[in-house]
């Protein structure tokens, strides 16, 4: 007899393979009491510490070369949380008070867990598992334990409890035909992982290991969140055609990767990628992406404890343009503010940072960093050669037109200065703010280009806190006046024949993304992996059945739900197919 489970979809594909379970990373009653002296036992900890960084560190080069870069980066983080010396003066202190290397590893880790867990946020809840993975490793080093995890000899579901991102790492992925586990979240390294990798998974599956053995087969949906253990011989014909539907749709986007973007009757729409490092970008132009429509500039200023110089930038930004020939390259001038505080830059305490000194707003308070950044770019533009992307300049958070003349007159100064022209260069808004949505004409009236920013423009419209997961699902891109409101922009900026983009989340959803369409919007940018999907389904789509559904889910949806079920239902022979 089969059973039917349905947990969360966590990374597409279908697969059929016998089960296998991996025992949760149990670890033994713990010594409570020090065998050694402090000393003795701090060394312990010294080296288990410094083993564990090392051990980190090379799983970390391991995962870059066969998931990505960005993969990669998350074992390098697991590792600075070996390497973080307030960790390992927390623990040397209960060793002074009489602890055990290894409770003393684990109160430490647990009282950084408590403030992750604490933050109601589905994300950070998610880095809670990181922590816990790390932790196990070092007591595992305490203990002398392997810190390899279990293999399976063949090709199988992994089946488990909440899988480790370690774990999910150090199993090869020639073996793994899925994942499914009962608890979990898609936000979790591991999920993020499986993505990358290409395996499908399921997680939040409640039930999955009271009804799954090692060995039974296993049946997996990662776009829909199905599992069947057990499954009878329809349900297995009917996961394989699955299977076989998900690679035919791959070798299809692998096929259109240099194609640019386009509706099925040839509407043109420009597929870019968001950039927030220089290691984002090889990934990027392996899906294709068109250029980028949001460079996020604040990760060369993040970290540090002074500004970067001009040179610095202009360096930055000149391998960004010279990577994208052919195509705009939109670089977001510094978007930080008290929630991501610069120690160069001094500031209030702010009871609300996202509401105070944040973006464009920032940027105008202190000319001297922002006219550094714009001179840096200009700069770039023209060291970087005719072959080079063209560069745009965008500013975010703007929430009235006199900050964009305020921003433009400033770069208008720098130009002066540096005797660089301004006809070549695209000068946009990021229109994140309410005021801004209702602004439009204004705005447009003075720009070259306006890019609707939906995680922060629907974090204000709904006043709900990005960063909060027990608010998350009330903000909503497909509501039906979040829609009206997105095709007012749209037509506000074609009045003064400027073009519209969509760089937020939401322009990787291909649903979301064909609404995009249907509203006018010229440009999507999005998380570099989504674009061969959203390419996908673009190009089955014509650019009036798009419009045609957008405006009938304006018209008659009471709700988002409601909105995404008559867009899937009217676009369905193109979204699915
Ligand atoms: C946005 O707000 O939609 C956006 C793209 O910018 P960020 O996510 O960097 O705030
Ligand atoms: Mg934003």
């Amino acid at each position: 007899m089969s059973t039917r489970l349905s947990g969360r979809a966590a990374a597409p594909g279908a697969a059929l393979a016998p089960a296998f379970v991996l025992a949760p990373p149990a670890l033994p009653d713990l010594p409570e009491t020090a065998s050694g002296t402090p000393e003795e036992e701090i060394w312990r900890l010294r080296s288990a510490l410094e083993r564990a960084e090392a051990e980190l560190r090379q799983l970390a080069e391991t995962v870059t070369a066969t998931a990505g870069e960005e993969e990669g980066e998350i074992f390098e983080a697991h590792a600075e949380f070996a390497a973080d010396p307030e960790l390992e003066r927390l623990a040397a202190e209960a060793i002074e008070g009489g602890s055990s290397a290894e409770r003393a590893v684990v109160d430490a880790f647990d009282s950084f867990r408590v403030l992750l867990v604490a933050s109601d946020s589905e994300y950070l809840a998610a880095r809670a598992a990181d922590l816990d993975d790390v932790r196990d490793r070092v007591v595992k080093l305490l203990l002398g334990w392997s810190t390899v995890g279990e293999v399976p000899g063949s090709r199988s579901v992994i089946v488990a409890h909440e899988l480790t991102p370690s774990q999910t790492a150090s199993i090869p992925v020639d073996v793994i035909a899925g994942i499914a586990t009962e608890t979990g979240s898609p936000t979790s390294h591991a999920a993020i992982l499986a993505r990358a990798l290409g395996v499908p998974a399921v997680v939040a599956c409640p039930g999955l290991l009271e009804a799954a053995r090692a060995g039974v087969g296993i049946a997996i949906d990662g776009r829909s969140g199905e599992v069947v253990v057990e499954p009878g011989p329809d349900e297995r014909a009917a996961i394989q055609q699955r299977a076989a539907e998900e690679e035919r749709r791959r070798e299809e986007l692998a096929a259109f990767r240099d194609e640019p973007g386009r509706t099925a009757d040839g509407h043109r729409v420009e597929l870019a990628a968001n950039i927030g490092s220089i290691d984002h970008i090889p990934a990027a132009l392996e899906a294709g992406g068109e250029g980028s429509g949001l460079v996020r500039t604040e990760f060369l200023f993040l970290d540090r404890t002074t500004a970067p110089t001009v040179e610095e930038q202009t360096s930055f930004y000149v391998e960004v343009l010279r990577s994208f020939p052919g195509h705009r390259v939109v670089f977001r001038t510094l978007d930080v503010g008290a929630d991501k505080p610069l120690p160069f830059v001094e500031r209030e305490p702010e009871e609300n940072p996202a509401l105070g000194l944040r973006g464009v707003r920032l940027s105008l308070r202190r000319p001297d960093l922002f006219r550094d950044q714009l001179r840096a770019l200009l700069r770039a533009r023209e060291a970087a050669g005719d072959e080079a992307g063209r560069l745009a300049i965008m500013f975010p958070l703007v929430s009235t037109a006199a900050e964009l003349a305020a921003a433009r007159d400033t770069l208008r100064e720098v130009a002066a200065e540096e005797r660089i022209g301004l006809d070549a260069v695209e000068v946009g808004v990021m229109v994140e703010v309410p005021s801004a949505a209702l602004g439009a004409s204004r705005l447009a009236a003075n720009a070259d280009f306006l890019s609707i920013g939906t995680n922060d423009l629907i974090q204000y419209l709904f006043a709900v806190d990005r960063l909060n997961g027990a608010v998350a699902d009330l903000g909503d891109v497909l509501e039906p006046d979040v829609l009206g409101l997105i095709q007012r922009v749209v037509e506000a900026g074609h009045a003064s024949r400027v073009w519209v983009g969509v760089c937020g989340e939401a322009a990787g959803d291909p649903t979301v993304a064909a609404a995009l369409v249907g509203l006018g919007v010229d440009e999507l940018s999005m998380t570099r992996t989504a674009i061969p999907e959203v390419k996908g389904a673009l190009r089955r789509l014509t650019r009036e059945a798009c419009r045609e559904a957008v405006l009938h889910a304006i018209a008659t949806a009471a709700d988002g739900g409601e909105a995404r079920r008559i867009l899937e239902e009217r676009l369905e022979a193109g979204l699915r197919s």
